[in-house]
């Protein structure tokens, strides 16, 4: 990046000039700060959390900044733990709560001829050289996120024009949009997140900086994306995230099989934005969610169509779905590592549909206590009230089977038996009829020859 003379020159917001009240920081970080200060060192309240605070939002965790190096902050605090080998940065522990201190970031070495920090094509892979405050400004990323309410006056110091930025609800990179992508594309995945959570609109250099680079995502280490990707449909604005996605060619990038999938089944996005919808009202509820269940909805349409095919070919249903589950989840791992503590999950909760199926017997009393029952009974609500009506009777049976007693549930599946009893006759018939006028029509379609 290039350095200009004025990017020393900040705007301060006096106290009486913003409306960040230290009410409105939690105690942890009011404690850090005033610590780091007292000491004698500079103490910021930095990213995410002045953004927030400006807006009126809950910010969701506190980062501070200072001059003091990790080894500093460290012999301040008992509660300390120093983490990070790109970067050192030193973690403050409060109970559950973790105020995250970096030392000011100076300049990465300049791209051009330093094999060290960066690769050929100008990503960043290395940073961890200290710097000032006014480079620290410049080196993150939106100016939105680089603002820095000081403990020291309580006032808020602005570089790089973020304040206006967060007036007109913009999200503006900091420096050349366009470089800034290359270096790390992480950022446009980090621009959607933002759009999405606080309703921004993109700057226009952005919008161009994306469209010509989005290509780059590729070559983010799948184990990033997968923090990125949770961060992203985890926070609340799913349903806006996926939209700004598909929008703006990103969703390639991430889930080429559900992209590639939505492309001949366009209506599968009905399925995926009531998925999200409904995350965000559990979030919104505070109710606990799973990577495991957006990775399940993700590639449902894909993976069942898939299975649909392989019992075509004999298997089980349930075998069906566990192989085409397994190819599915390998495909997509090539885009996004899923940690294999999901992966189980996951198919699970896609065996279970052809699972909640199945309600002979006394099978429905042993299904119920299973431990993703609940998960896969959510998901085949969300099917039955998107893309798949037909499931609307069975999803409503479950519904009810989970709210009565024990006589009426025996009463429920006695019910079951009887009318499965008399249907099954007449299906029979039915089906034998079906399987001949297959038959009939596969031997006359030589366009087909794998069916003969
Ligand atoms: P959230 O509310 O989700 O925590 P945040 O803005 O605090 O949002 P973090 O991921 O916690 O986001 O990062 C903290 C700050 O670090 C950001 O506000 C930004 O200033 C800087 N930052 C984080 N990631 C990058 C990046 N890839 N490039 C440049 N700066 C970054
Ligand atoms: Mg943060």
């Amino acid at each position: 990046m290039m350095h200009h003379p004025d990017q020393n020159d900040a705007t301060i917001y006096t106290r009486g000039e913003h409306n960040i009240s230290r009410e409105n920081i939690n105690e942890p970080a009011l404690k850090v700060l005033y610590r780091l200060h007292k000491a004698g060192y500079q103490a910021f309240l930095v990213g995410g959390a002045v953004r927030d605070l400006i807006l009126g939002l809950h910010p969701k965790d506190y980062d501070v900044a200072t001059d003091a190096t990790p080894e500093q902050v460290k012999d301040l605090f008992r509660n300390c733990r120093l983490i990070g080998r790109r970067f050192r940065l030193a973690h403050i522990h409060y109970g559950r709560e973790i105020i995250e201190v970096a030392t000011f970031r100076g300049h990465h070495a300049q791209a051009e001829d330093d094999d060290e920090g960066s690769t050929r094509d100008g990503m960043i892979v290395r940073d961890n050289v200290f710097g000032t405050l006014a480079e620290d400004a410049w080196r993150r990323d939106f100016s939105v996120n680089a603002l820095y309410y000081n403990i020291a006056d309580f006032s808020v110091v602005d570089y790089t024009g973020g304040m206006e930025d967060l007036k007109q609800h913009r999200l503006r990179m900091i420096g050349d949009a366009n470089v800034r992508c290359q270096e790390d594309p992480v950022r446009m995945l980090r621009a959607m997140r933002f759009a999405a959570k606080l309703d921004f609109e993109f700057e226009s250099d952005l919008v161009t900086a994306i469209v010509d680079q989005h290509h780059r995502i590729e070559a983010v280490p799948p184990a990033r994306l997968f923090e990125e990707v949770l961060k992203l449909f985890m926070s609340g604005t799913s349903q806006r995230a996926i939209h700004l996605l598909i929008q703006y060619k990103l969703l390639a990038q991430l889930f080429a099989v559900t992209q590639h999938h939505l492309y001949h089944h366009p209506e599968f996005i009905d399925f995926i934005e009531l998925a999200c919808r409904n995350t965000d009202q559990r979030i919104a509820e505070e109710k606990p969610v799973t990577p495991a269940f957006l990775f399940a909805f993700m590639l449902w349409g894909p993976m069942s169509l898939r299975a649909k095919e392989f019992e075509s070919n004999d298997m089980s249903p349930i075998q069906a779905l566990q192989e085409a589950g397994r190819a599915v989840l390998s495909q997509q791992a090539a885009q996004i590592s899923i940690p294999k503590r999901f992966r189980l999950p996951i198919r699970d909760i896609w065996t279970g549909q052809a699972r909640l199926r199945n309600r002979r017997g006394r099978r429905p009393f042993w299904l119920i206590q299973q431990p993703r029952f609940r998960a896969a009974y959510d998901f085949l609500l969300l099917r039955a009230n998107s893309i798949e009506p037909q499931l609307k009777e069975l999803g409503e049976w479950w519904t009810q089977f989970q709210a009565v007693s024990e006589k009426e549930q025996k009463q429920m599946c006695q019910e079951l038996h009887r009318v499965s009893h008399g249907q099954k006759k007449r299906k029979r018939k039915k089906s034998t009829q079906n399987k001949q006028d297959v038959n009939r029509t596969n031997s006359t379609d030589s366009s087909n020859p794998s069916d003969q």
